[in-house]
């Protein structure tokens, strides 16, 4: 049984900044195919941002909600992009979820986990087959809750959504986009991999290897 406190969010958000720094320019390459070449600089900035802001916590004096909602601050504060209120909103929904709790079960995480994918969805409105990020976090949010329903522990639970992911990633090559700017090429937008689902892959992955450590 996993037990999570607020020293082991910040080390995650750690992890999953550090992630994004390395995929950075991968994630703009893929951008610059059907967007503007930016998300890669988009989500390094957030979670470097989102990272400095809940390391600055009192891991004594705070609970875990306070790590998602001060990342879900840092992360609109410090992104201008669509990805910026999408993820500000995923962490205050795991931040909610957990609210009022001292540490986390493996329970709390994989629901926190399914209320990030929700308030992504919430917040940006599209839907299955759009070719967003929403195409890797709603396969990944299922994989989850299902693996946690056959009695799987949270670091399984995450290494079944991140395969979820990264196939539901790997599935938006064929779609053409209908949401955000990618849109405006239609058609043309099949054959590329959405970056959004791509950095999705990224932090779901970071999630997993620092879990399984
Ligand atoms: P911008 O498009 O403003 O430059 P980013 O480059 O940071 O923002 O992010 C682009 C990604 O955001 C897309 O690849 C897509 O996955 C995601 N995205 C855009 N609009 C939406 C939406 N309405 N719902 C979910 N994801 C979206
Ligand atoms: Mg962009």
């Amino acid at each position: 049984m996993t037990e999570i406190n607020v020293e082991t969010l910040q080390r995650m958000f750690a992890a999953i900044a550090n992630a994004m720094a390395k995929e950075k320019d991968r994630l703009c390459e893929l951008d610059g195919v059907i967007g503007d070449a930016d998300h890669g600089i988009a989500m390094e900035l957030g979670f470097s941002a989102a990272s400095k802001a809940v390391a600055a916590l009192e891991a004594g004096s705070n609970e875990p909600s306070a790590v998602f909602n001060t990342a879900a601050k840092a992360f609109l504060n410090a992104v201008g992009a669509s990805s910026g209120p999408l993820y500000a909103t995923a962490f205050m929904r795991a931040g909610a979820a957990v609210k009022g709790k001292g540490v986390l079960s493996d329970d709390d995480l994989v629901e926190a986990f399914i209320a990030m994918a929700k308030g992504i969805q919430d917040r940006g409105k599209a839907e299955l087959g759009e070719k967003t990020m929403i195409d890797a976090w709603i396969p990944a949010a299922q994989a989850c809750h299902a693996a946690r329903a056959a009695g799987a522990g949270w670091s399984e639970c995450l290494g079944a959504a991140l395969q979820a992911a990264t196939k539901g990633a790997e599935d938006t090559k064929a779609m053409v986009a209908t949401k955000g700017r990618s849109s405006r090429l239609g058609e043309r937008s099949i054959g590329h991999m959405d970056p959004g689902a791509a950095s999705a892959v990224v932090l779901i992955g970071a999630m997993a290897e620092y879990f399984e450590g």
